[in-house]
């Protein structure tokens, strides 16, 4: 099964995404995952995205592609995978389209995780994160045990670069001109599913799977 996650920056698609992953056994793939370790092992990749994502636009195309078919040719991902946070613009989505159709293969879900933006800067402002495995609190509304650290490494967790209010603006207006056009191009598809992303994560994620199957 090859599912895609849509929604606004911190509607909730990582979190569902890793559920999803758990769930039907596949590799959850975020982008902002791979350029976040790259930075962090301070890679000629990662130094290039945090030009980006420190100003809260979209790393170029080319360079997101290129990492993103890398991985998924992997051999993981045979028997499918969901995507987090890719694609983020149309030459994206046309790409994986034409990629997968070489292989006889397609798309099966796009799943939009809907979340209003009057919510969304309340989503990030909250949101913290553990660098070393990946898992992601809310301090309101997923908190961790423990104030800070991380419930599956014990790890410290910080704060995004990116989740600062400065930031979150612009990630909001690069997602409606840029993102937002590809509900359409799902819709068209006949492959779009919406959620209501503002229901407890728990009821979002049982929308999904009666999605799913
Ligand atoms: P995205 O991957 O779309 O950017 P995240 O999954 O990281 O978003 O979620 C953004 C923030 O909102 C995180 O702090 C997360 O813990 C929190 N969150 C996710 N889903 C819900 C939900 N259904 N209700 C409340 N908070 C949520
Ligand atoms: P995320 O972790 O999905 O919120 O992504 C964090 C940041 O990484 C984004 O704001 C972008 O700067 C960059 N990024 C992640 N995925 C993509 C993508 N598919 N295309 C372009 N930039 C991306």
């Amino acid at each position: 099964m090859k599912i895609i996650m849509l929604g606004a920056p911190g509607a909730g698609k990582g979190t569902q995404a890793k559920m999803i992953a758990d769930k039907y056994k596949i590799p959850h793939i975020s982008t902002g995952d791979i350029f976040r370790a790259n930075m962090k092992n301070g890679t000629e990749l990662g130094l290039k995205a945090k030009e980006y994502m420190d100003k809260g636009l979209l790393v170029p195309d080319e360079l997101t592609v290129e990492i993103l078919l890398d991985r998924v040719a992997q051999d993981d991902c045979k028997d499918g995978y969901v995507l987090d946070g890719f694609p983020r613009t149309i030459p994206q989505a046309d790409v994986l389209d034409k990629e997968l159709t070489k292989l006889g293969d397609k798309v099966d879900f796009a799943i939009n995780v809907d979340v209003p933006d009057e919510n969304i800067v309340r989503r990030m402002s909250g949101r913290r994160a553990c660098l070393k495995c990946g898992a992601t609190y809310h301090i309101e509304h997923i908190p961790p045990k423990k104030e800070g650290i991380c419930d599956n490494c014990g790890s410290e967790l910080v704060q995004r670069e990116d989740d600062k209010p400065e930031t979150v603006q612009n990630r909001l207006s690069v997602y409606h001109e840029q993102t937002q056009p590809l509900i359409d191009y799902y819709t068209n598809k006949q492959i779009l599913k919406t959620v209501d992303g503002t229901k407890d994560m728990q009821e979002v994620f049982n929308d999904i799977v009666s999605i799913l199957g």
